[in-house]
């Protein structure tokens, strides 16, 4: 099966911050050879612990406006007072080279790439299990960073209104346990990568199973 040829799929995840997006997304990139990740341009304020061209490619609004301007963005957005937006380039390149890829990014920029490339799209949707819990991830995490109260709550906020997008994603996924949701995000993808029309080399296998009939 390996070797027959198959259209790259754009795998969105999107959550509200807290929902463990993170976690499950570096987990699939550890296990999945052929599947990279597109890595955001923003204009926020790196966080402690965030790596420049790792996490994000952090730079300044001039930077951000001007590679929309140039046509660099596959998508861009405003997400809590900052803009964010998937570098078109590293992506076209990855999929031309048979890699899946994963992105991290919020329903607005989904939205987007629905409208360019639908067929391509695998879009899943992460839910905390319960409102605590999700309060309690943001807290965690914030001691860690350097985020203020005033982010936190803008967060907590922001989430009612993210998770509202929910029914704009083809599969949702609520992380009660993270290596069950982590197991059920490799279903999807491997079912995904096995759908028929991805897999633009099987008319020609079977012509070679038919004898050439
Ligand atoms: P954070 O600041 O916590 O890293 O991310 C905030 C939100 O921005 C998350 O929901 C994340 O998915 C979203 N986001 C990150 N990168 C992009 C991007 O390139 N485009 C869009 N539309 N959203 C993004």
């Amino acid at each position: 099966m390996n070797n027959i040829q198959r259209r790259g799929l754009m795998y969105v995840m999107s959550s509200p911050s807290g929902a463990g997006k993170t976690t499950i997304t570096r987990s699939l990139l550890k296990d999945n050879d052929d599947l990279t990740i597109s890595i955001s341009a923003t204009t926020r304020k790196r966080r402690a612990g965030e790596v420049h061209g790792q996490d994000y490619y952090f730079v300044t609004t001039d930077e951000f406006r001007e590679m929309v301007d140039n046509g660099d963005m596959l998508e861009h957005a405003k997400v809590f007072d900052n803009y964010y937006g998937t570098p078109r380039k590293p992506v076209e390149e990855a999929l031309s080279s048979g890699k899946d890829v994963i992105f991290d990014i919020d329903w607005q920029g989904t939205q987007q790439l629905s409208e360019i490339a639908r067929e391509d799209l695998v879009t899943v949707f992460i839910l905390p299990p319960a409102r605590a819990e999700l309060e309690k991830r943001l807290r965690n995490r914030s001691r860690d960073t350097l985020e203020s109260e005033t982010d936190i709550q803008g967060r907590m906020s922001k989430a009612a209104d993210e998770m509202s997008h929910y029914t704009e994603y083809d599969y949702v996924i609520i992380n009660r346990d993270v290596d069950e949701a982590i197991q059920k995000a490799q279903l999807i993808l491997d079912a995904e990568r096995i759908k028929r029309r991805r897999m633009v080399g099987l008319s020609d296998f079977v012509r070679g199973l038919k004898g050439g009939l």
